[in-house]
């Protein structure tokens, strides 16, 4: 089955063949998504809310302006119902009631009507209820107040209920300054409340200055001329600035335009806070009396600054969530890849151990049972079987699976013979040994792991005498798991064993009774000798220890006669080269018993790896060969005279011809005849001619060379071999033999003479030439008349 198919998916939906970077990605891709839509979502949200407070703070505001403006107007209103519902207003009446009414204005004030003959009049009345230095005044080009001049109407402000702050400009005449004229026709014409131009409100704050003037006729009846005005200076600034927050404190930056005129429009008042970076803003008509005023508003950098989104932060929180997400998200998948990699390596590399374990097993298990005349048993430490081989069924009768993991290797034995060893055991560690130890134990006698002869117990009962070698099995770290006990069967080698003794026995006892010894004697494919089996009668034939002769065969060489070693060499070389049967006779120098005659014989046999096997016998023949050195002689020497027979010559002849044919030297014969012996035995018997042949062979011998060979050939005719003789030499020879025979009588017979005759070989010449021409020389001197010697030229 396929890895993949059985895997789990990584978190329950990423197959883990994707690659670690492309979750990783699309999980960041997918975050930073997810967080700009949220963060999206929040900022409209956001804005919304911004929105919908800039709209309420903004609604607040006008509404707030709005009241002020009607409040500013209501008040005016009041100061007109004022002086309109009454007979006269005094000063002192005056500002009682605007005392009240002076809130956010810049001062009221009351400037009646004055008619240009009303003047003095007028000017004397206020002097004494207002300021004795009371005068109607206008403005110079240079803004100051001076006396003014002549005019029809005149419009001057009597009373002035002002701030502290603010020095009243009594006497000012309001018709004097067009834009103030032109405000009081307005309200004269509308008979209303009126809103002036922006002007610069005189005699106060420079700061505060800029206003507007609220002015309101004030008629006695419903219809006609009014009788004077009362109006309010009102200063922009503190009427919408009053009462707003600290500038940073203020969410709203504020405009204030005169919107009444042609563009541009006139700036009346500005919040000192900065509006913020915003679209948010809100522009709205504020009506004061018949004027309206724009009002514009826009979030201030408070107002910003205190409505903090969320939105920053849930972008960067959202793109961390993101970050941190696909990285653990890599690393979950890179690490799980990693971890399914090293499984999958890890499993092929197990799954290759695995296999080459098995094959490993098989052949183990192939090797075991294929060794069926070897049983091996391996046990665990506790001695309990786990491996049993085919051998080992087949040697002991019991099936591998009667026997793993329920028997004991002890129990296979005999308890007696391990009682013993264990006994034995103990007795050389010095401490006692179990039994279930006793076959696993080396006794230290020879070092190493020694096979061991034990007797184990088959299934049927029966014994079987087995050689155990018994090992330690180790792992691979060196520790013991168990044992491993090889068994082979030695049943069979003992029996042959035992009958190789006896037959062994056999041969010793025989051997002792046979003269000579019996032996085997190898020739190696280089020719290296060695002796395989020696008897004990060799140490007779070499005076030689037979295992000397087995650990150092040359011994042999060192004691055979110098001149016949290499011909008994030669032999059985040659006997190894045809494989023929060797025999030799050969001369032994023996160091107590001197020189000894032997007489070899071997059989040789062709040995499979090359090299030849003699299997043989030798034995003393000194005493035969002495007897037969005997009839040797016996068989070549004459009886009657002791010299040697006709067989002799011709054997010395042939050998001498032989070698003088091969050019070395020359050859002589010398025949000779005792002359009329047929008389001697007819005058003094056949006994006194046998001695006078033993006194003539005597006198011979006597003057002969070393060299010379002497035979009887038959009757009373002699020769004489003379080798490396020429002729000359060998008549000189013949000449002192025959002076020698007849030189002196023999007794009771007289001079004996003989006829000589002399032959040399020539070169091509046959034995039987040779002989004939000697015989002739011998005819010869019968012929001329005996008792001489004739040299037969060649
Ligand atoms: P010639 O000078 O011609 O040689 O005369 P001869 O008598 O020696 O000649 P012949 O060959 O006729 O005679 C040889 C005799 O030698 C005959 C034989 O009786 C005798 N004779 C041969 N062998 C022996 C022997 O062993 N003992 C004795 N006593 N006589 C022998
Ligand atoms: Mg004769
Ligand atoms: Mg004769």
């Amino acid at each position: 089955m396929a890895l993949h198919q059985v895997r789990p998916r990584i978190l329950g939906f990423i197959s883990e063949d994707v690659s670690a970077w492309l979750v990783a990605w699309l999980v960041l891709v997918a975050g930073l998504l997810l967080t700009g839509l949220l963060a999206w979502g929040t900022l409209k949200q956001f804005n919304q809310q911004l929105r919908q407070r800039f709209e309420l703070l903004a609604e607040e505001r006008y509404t707030r302006l709005e009241e002020r403006f009607q409040d500013q107007e209501q008040r005016l209103d009041s100061l007109r119902r004022f002086f309109a519902n009454s007979a006269g207003v005094s000063s002192y009446e005056f500002h009682g009631y605007t005392e009240a009414l002076l809130r956010r204005t810049w001062a009221f004030a009351w400037a009646p009507r004055v008619l240009k003959g009303e003047r003095q009049a007028f000017e004397e009345r206020a002097r004494a209820e207002v300021s004795g230095t009371f005068t109607v005044r206008e403005p110079d080009e240079a803004g100051n107040l001076r006396v003014a001049e002549e005019r029809d109407e005149y419009v001057p402000v009597l009373y002035v209920q002002s701030q502290p702050s603010f020095s009243a400009p009594l006497g000012l005449d309001l018709l004097s300054h067009p834009m103030r004229r032109a405000t009081l026709e307005r309200a004269r014409q509308h008979s209303a409340l009126v809103v002036s131009e922006p002007i610069d409100l005189i005699g106060g704050d420079p700061a505060l200055s800029r206003g507007v003037m609220l002015a309101a006729p004030v008629f006695k009846q419903s219809a006609g001329e009014p009788f004077g005005y009362v109006v309010a200076a009102i200063s922009m600034r503190q009427l919408v600035a009053d009462g707003l927050p600290e500038v940073d404190d203020d969410n709203l930056s504020m405009r204030v335009l005169d919107s009444a005129h042609e563009l541009p429009w006139e700036l009346l008042f500005e919040t000192s806070n900065r509006p913020g970076e915003s679209d948010l803003s809100a522009v709205r008509m504020v009506r004061l009396a018949d004027h309206d005023f724009r009002i514009e508003l826009r979030p201030s950098l408070a107002f910003l600054s205190s409505s903090h989104s969320s939105v920053i932060s849930l972008t960067v929180l959202g793109g961390l969530i993101s970050l941190l997400l696909s990285a653990l998200l890599y690393m979950l998948v890179s690490q799980r890849q990693r971890a399914l990699a090293l499984v999958e390596q890890r499993t092929r590399e197990l799954r290759a151990r695995e296999s080459e374990l098995r094959g490993t097993h098989g052949q183990l298990k192939g090797v075991l049972d294929a060794a069926t005349q070897v049983a091996i048993i391996a046990t665990d430490l506790r001695g309990v079987i786990t491996t049993f081989n085919a051998g080992a069924e087949q040697m002991l009768g019991y099936r591998s699976c009667d026997v793993l993991q329920s028997m004991t290797l002890e129990s296979l034995h005999v308890p007696r013979e391990l009682q013993y060893r264990a006994a034995q055991l103990a007795a050389r560690f010095g401490k006692p040994i179990p039994t279930c130890h006793a076959m696993l134990l080396e006794g230290g006698e020879q070092g190493g792991q020694q096979a061991r002869e034990w007797t184990l117990v088959r299934r049927d009962g029966s014994h079987l005498t087995v050689n155990m070698l018994a090992a330690p099995v180790l792992d691979d770290q060196g520790l013991w798991v168990g044992h491993l006990a090889i068994c082979i069967d030695i049943t069979e080698r003992k029996r042959v064993h035992e009958a190789l003794a006896a037959r062994d026995l056999l041969l010793k006892k025989l051997s002792a009774h046979v003269p000579g010894g019996i032996y085997q004697f190898k020739m190696d494919f280089n020719g290296g000798f060695s002796v395989i089996y020696a008897s004990d009668g060799i140490r007779d034939i070499y005076e030689l220890e037979p295992d000397v002769l087995v650990r150092h065969a040359e011994a042999i060489f060192s004691r055979i006669h110098p001149l016949d070693s290499a011909r008994v060499r030669a032999s059985i070389r040659t006997s190894a080269d045809t494989l023929s049967p060797w025999r030799e006779e050969y001369r032994v120098q023996l160091p107590h018993r001197g020189l000894r005659w032997v007489r070899g014989e071997a059989t040789p046999e062709q040995l499979p790896g090359g090299g030849v096997l003699w299997h043989g016998y030798i034995s003393d023949i000194s005493d035969l060969k002495r007897v037969e050195e005997e009839l040797r002689a016996l068989s070549v020497t004459d009886a009657l005279t002791g010299i040697r027979n006709r067989r002799y010559f011709q054997e010395r002849l042939t050998s001498e011809m032989t070698r003088v044919e091969r050019g070395s030297g020359d050859l002589t014969v010398i025949m000779l005849d005792i002359d009329h012996f047929k008389r001697i035995n007819d005058q003094h018997g056949h006994a006194v001619g046998d001695r006078v042949l033993q006194a003539v062979c005597q006198r011979i011998t006597q003057r002969l060379r070393r060299t010379d060979v002497f035979c009887r050939l038959g009757g009373e005719e002699f020769v004489v071999l003379c080798p490396n003789t020429d002729s000359e030499s060998a008549y000189t020879l013949a000449l002192g033999l025959w002076d020698g025979l007849r030189s002196a009588p023999i007794d009771d017979v007289g001079v004996i003479t003989a006829s000589f005759g002399v032959a040399s070989w020539r070169a091509g010449e046959g034995a039987d030439a040779l002989l004939l021409r000697a015989d002739a020389g011998v005819y010869a001197a019968k012929q001329a008349g005996r008792d001489r010697v004739e040299v037969q030229a060649g």
